[in-house]
């Protein structure tokens, strides 16, 4: 079990990589008030709540890190939302409770490798976050205040 970490912030653009390239849309979430924590906070993937005041709570699967298939420079935080959305919400405030960690940021040989370790990791926090001592965020007021 980890300290449950409460963040938020409004939904940013990131590369677009995650729905064009890997069929799994992230949310990215500005990072400038976590700077500190971000950088301390060590690099993996992550499952929670997370939570848009307009929308409701839903599951959500993250990683925290630099993405090393991408060779990206910035680290950053990047939830998948466990919805079928109708429309984007870029600039909407997100909010996210994280209370399970699942693995260590992985490199992978090819995107199907690291497509289908993706899809493990959501089925991992699917089941996880069923369980009553993570099921029990989903009301937390600060997902939606
Ligand atoms: P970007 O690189 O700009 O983050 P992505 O291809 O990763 O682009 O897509 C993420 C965007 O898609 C989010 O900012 C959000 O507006 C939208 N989106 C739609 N459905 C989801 C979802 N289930 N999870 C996360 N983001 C979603
Ligand atoms: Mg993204």
């Amino acid at each position: 079990p980890i300290d449950p970490w409460h963040i938020g912030g409004p939904v940013i653009k990131g590369f677009g990589r995650g729905s064009k390239v890997l069929g799994i849309p992230t949310a990215n979430l500005s990072t400038k008030d976590y700077a500190d924590e971000l950088v301390e906070h060590p690099s993996g993937v992550y499952f929670g709540w997370a939570g848009l005041a307009k929308r409701g709570v839903f599951k959500m699967v993250m990683s925290i890190g630099w993405n090393p298939y991408f060779n990206n420079k910035e680290k950053t935080i990047e939830p998948w939302l466990l919805h079928d959305f109708t429309e984007d919400f870029y600039g909407e405030e997100l909010r996210l409770i994280i209370v399970g960690y699942i693995r260590p940021e992985a490199n992978f040989s090819s995107l199907e490798s690291l497509i289908a370790k993706i899809h493990e990791d959501r089925e991992v926090a699917e089941k996880a976050l069923d369980l009553p001592s993570y099921a029990k965020f989903k009301g937390d007021p600060y997902l939606t205040k």
